[in-house]
């Protein structure tokens, strides 16, 4: 019989963990059984995920620097990755502000409701806005200065460090290409080998993959709020979600038209990813994943990848800055302000720089749009409004980020003529023969 590809296997496993909740909480002791013997197989996955984060940056960049060779590719590698995530970014919350103009969904909540929303979730709210009110103070440099450790083995040491190490990993790269070939030869060939053995790890952990996500949405279907709260925010939600998909649209689009790849090519070839991040709500975690697919499936070649993928991972979040725009809208609406078109030119800057401020871990996105909120003058305690529906909307949103990570992955390689055929190593292959079947 035919093996069902990763992306089905993965998407079985995410039914079954729905469903096993589902039928568990007819017991009443189901969901404390969910959360004591099931939701710590979902953590472990994810912390295996990221374990290996931080030494894939490492080995992936400095191998994908130095097989650059010279200064000039990097820097116009670099120049074309930076303008196309802004673009996108902006592209993004527009499209957010269009559409949550367009439907409302703020009008519908009653002033009963929206007391209630308040009321239930202001702790919750107060921590994001203190965690919020904590950036803000910071000068206005801050986060450049952030990006330079001072110790190397501090900032590896720390998953929310990943734009440190990126930086080391550049820097390390560029003196590599600058020391003789045969000095460097050494370094190289041990980034060379230290990268497959990542990749294989890689391999091991996604062979967990459809029961790591079964745990993963086990646990989230047992611990989620009552469904009144849901119902009431049923407008918003649906909102982020149209506009995700648009943006989806978008992304699938681009990639036609820049690079002739059909859309069912992208989406098989990315999907696993996709789905990964819909469970763990994590770019970051995400990442090995994302690099492993976008070079074996989707051809992009592994000097663009490598360089890409890290930094858009970390800065492009084209789904939170969506997001981020329809929230405050929302939220504005729902305390019946009326923003100016100046008051929303205004978001689309802050959704713009909030989400490359965004880390690339679960509910990262409505920390900064506290900061969003603030600059445009919408009352901060309307986080409270849509806490109960973040964390779905979180799992959406960071399926969107990684998809936009790939489409333009894809795109800058086909500008530096770095796009071939996908070398399949094929993925499902790769996992046979990791278990011995091949
Ligand atoms: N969870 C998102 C990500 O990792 C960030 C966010 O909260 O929007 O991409």
């Amino acid at each position: 019989m035919k093996k069902l590809a990763l992306h089905w296997q993965i998407l079985l496993g995410m039914a079954a963990g729905v469903i096993f909740a589902l039928l568990m909480t007819n017991f009443s002791w189901g969901a404390e059984f969910i959360s004591d013997w099931i939701k710590p197989f979902g953590n472990i996955f994810i912390n295996a995920l990221k374990l290996i984060a931080v030494p894939l940056i490492l080995a992936s960049l400095i191998k994908g620097i130095s097989d650059l060779k010279d200064i000039s590719k990097l820097s116009q590698m670099g120049t074309r990755t930076i303008l196309i995530y802004v673009f996108t970014t902006v592209i993004a919350v527009s499209i957010g502000l269009g559409i949550v103009n367009l439907i409302k969904p703020g009008s519908a909540i009653s002033e009963d409701t929206r007391n209630d929303l308040i009321t239930s979730y202001e702790g919750d709210a107060s921590v994001r806005i203190a965690d919020a009110q904590r950036q803000r103070e910071a000068g206005p440099l801050q986060a450049l200065e952030d990006i330079v450790p001072s110790n190397i083995f501090a900032a590896a040491s720390d998953n929310a460090n990943m734009l440190q190490v990126i930086f080391f990993a550049i820097f390390f790269g560029l003196g590599l290409i600058l020391i003789p070939e045969e000095t460097a030869k050494p370094v190289k060939d041990f980034f060379d080998g230290f990268n497959e053995v990542i990749l294989k790890l890689i391999d091991l952990i996604m062979l967990a993959a459809p029961y790591g996500v079964f745990a993963l949405l086990a646990a989230l279907v047992v611990e989620s709020p009552s469904p009144d709260l849901f119902a009431a925010l049923a407008m918003y939600g649906v909102t982020v979600i149209i506009g995700l998909l648009l943006m989806i649209g978008v992304y699938v689009l681009a990639v036609w038209i820049f690079t002739k790849r059909t859309p069912a090519f992208f989406i098989n070839g990315i999907a696993p990813a996709q789905l990964l991040g819909f469970s763990t709500s994590s770019s970051a975690a995400t990442l090995p994943v994302t690099m492993e697919r976008t070079e074996e499936e989707l051809g992009v070649h592994e000097e663009v990848t490598s360089f890409v993928l890290p930094i858009g991972a970390t800065i492009n979040m084209d789904g939170t800055s969506l997001y981020q725009a329809v929230a405050a809208v929302f939220i504005a609406q729902a305390f019946g302000m009326d923003l100016s078109f100046g008051a929303q030119l205004g978001i689309i800057a802050t959704a713009t720089l909030a989400s490359i401020g965004s880390a690339a871990v679960p509910g990262a996105g409505m920390v900064m749009l506290v900061i969003v909120l603030a600059q445009a003058g919408i009352p901060e305690a309307g986080l409270a409004l849509i806490f109960a529906v973040d964390r779905p909307l979180d799992m959406c949103r960071t399926t969107v980020n990684i998809t936009g990570d790939a489409a333009v992955s894809m795109m800058v390689a086909k500008s530096v003529d770095k796009l071939g055929e996908p070398h399949v190593k094929n993925w499902d292959d790769n996992l046979d023969k990791v278990k011995g079947k091949k």
